[in-house]
């Protein structure tokens, strides 16, 4: 069954805070679960370099998503750590899926550029909302707290660099430490 994005609270209504529309906490939220039951216009693939699926987040979305995926993905030649792609979502509830490769260990510039182009190839082909995993905190070992901090910097900045853009950011997190990282990174914010 998949999930809608509106029945997800923004971490401004979850922290029961007034913030304005269109502030960071009013556009982002934290979801807990499986990337894939996600009805958005783009989930986001941790993917790696071939873009051909792999483990973790990335099989979950080819299992997700049907052969059909990996048949187009097999006509893109591959994407450069830190650069994005995009394809359609197939059996996905998502209508796109864009592919980003983060980097592997704590490369902070690497990472900000993955959520950066992922952004942007989703403003390019009119995608209003998003849901991204903690790209590169499983099997390429970046600490998860490290990249939470990189991650809300360089989204909030790319929000107020493209003012309206898009309507909602969902971080997806697969675990409790994730959560609880995030949770309470958000909470400072
Ligand atoms: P990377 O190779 O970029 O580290 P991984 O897939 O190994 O990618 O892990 C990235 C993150 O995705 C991890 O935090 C992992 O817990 C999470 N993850 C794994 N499966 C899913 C899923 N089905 N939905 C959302 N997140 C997932």
């Amino acid at each position: 069954m998949s999930i809608s994005v509106l029945s997800i609270p923004t971490v401004a209504a979850k922290l029961g805070r007034t913030a304005a529309a269109g502030s960071f906490l009013s556009l982002v939220s934290i979801f807990r679960g499986d990337i894939t039951r996600l009805s958005v216009d783009a989930i986001v693939n941790a993917a790696d370099n071939a873009l051909l699926g792999g483990g973790g987040v990335d099989g979950a979305i080819h299992r997700a998503a049907g052969p059909r995926l990996l048949a187009e993905c097999r006509t893109l030649n591959g994407c450069a750590t830190g650069a994005a792609k995009i394809t359609k979502g197939y059996d996905l509830p998502a209508t796109y899926v864009i592919h980003t490769v983060g980097p592997v260990g704590e490369h902070p510039e690497l990472l900000r550029s993955a959520y950066r182009s992922s952004l942007d190839v989703a403003k390019k082909n009119g995608v209003r909302t998003i849901a991204f995993p903690c790209i590169s905190t499983g099997v390429f070992g970046y600490p998860a707290e490290a990249a939470c901090r990189v991650v809300l910097g360089a989204v909030e900045e790319w929000l107020r660099e493209n003012g309206g853009a898009i309507e909602r950011v969902v971080f997806c997190m697969f675990n409790d430490q994730s959560e609880r990282i995030y949770s309470e990174q958000l909470a400072n914010f």
